[in-house]
């Protein structure tokens, strides 16, 4: 279903190479995070599994498929990112289920879909409020209600709880094993902060220099200091 497939992956702008030979072959269901020091290429390996960046050299699959060529949109994939631009017009109804309107859902999917993804968030009832009636947990929760309600089998998240305080992103770290555990999608997380990759994570690629030099179970990768 949902495995990730990297082989070969370059990424070059005129005098950096941001990705250098990453092959990875993530399984279905699994919590990979990407780690390493800022500027190593992690975003840079998200946005190519994403679309969003297209590879100088090698290929991506989704869930068997070559997706190097496609659009993001036809990815079978959602993204969380670090700022989490919610419309400040729409409630939480409409943010959530924009996506879908989008791609022509019909209205009684949607308002299936909106109730699960909120529940699942344990945002339900608050529904009809605005985003500026909302705390930054809240809103990341919102967020990632957004993603989940296009039920990808794939989801990316690039450091989605960087903007939040010590204390609520420790509870976000638990909500999102929590969330894993009960979608079984695939997640591949970047972060730089090693602790989190370590307590979130069923494998580690620990990347430096645009290169992936550990592909781990967390217990056994080894760090510099
Ligand atoms: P990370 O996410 O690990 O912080 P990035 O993937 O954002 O690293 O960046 C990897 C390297 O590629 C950095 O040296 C960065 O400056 C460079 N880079 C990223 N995007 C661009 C771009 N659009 N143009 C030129 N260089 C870029
Ligand atoms: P969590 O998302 O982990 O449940 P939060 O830190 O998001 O916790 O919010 C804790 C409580 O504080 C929430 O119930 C929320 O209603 C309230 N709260 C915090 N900041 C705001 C805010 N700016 N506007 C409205 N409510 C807020």
């Amino acid at each position: 279903m949902g495995d990730v497939k990297l082989e070969h992956l370059y990424k070059r702008y005129d005098d950096v190479t941001a990705v250098e030979d990453v092959s990875l072959a993530i399984e279905d269901g699994e919590f990979v995070t990407l780690v390493g020091p800022s500027g190593c290429g992690k975003s840079t390996t998200l946005e190519m599994i994403a679309g969003l960046e297209t590879p100088s050299e090698g290929r991506v699959s989704i869930a068997g498929e070559d997706v190097t060529d496609l659009p993001p949109k036809d990815r079978r994939l959602s993204m969380v990112f670090q700022n989490i631009a919610l419309f400040p017009h729409m409630d939480v109804r409409d943010n959530v289920s924009f996506g879908l309107r989008l791609r022509d859902f019909d209205d009684e999917e949607i308002d299936r879909r909106v109730e699960q993804a909120a529940e699942t968030v344990q945002m339900d009832g608050m529904l009809d409020r605005m985003p500026d009636e909302l705390s930054g947990g809240q809103r990341q929760r919102i967020a990632i209600a957004r993603a989940i309600v296009r039920e990808p089998e794939v989801f990316l998240m690039d450091e989605p709880l960087a903007n939040l305080d010590a204390k609520l992103r420790v509870h976000m770290r638990t909500e999102l094993q929590r969330l894993h555990r009960e979608l079984g999608t695939t997640i591949v997380y970047v972060t730089h902060d090693q602790e989190e990759a370590m307590t979130m994570s069923n494998r580690l690629a620990v990347m430096n220099e645009g290169e992936v030099q550990q592909f781990a179970d967390p217990l056994t990768c080894y760090y510099e200091p």
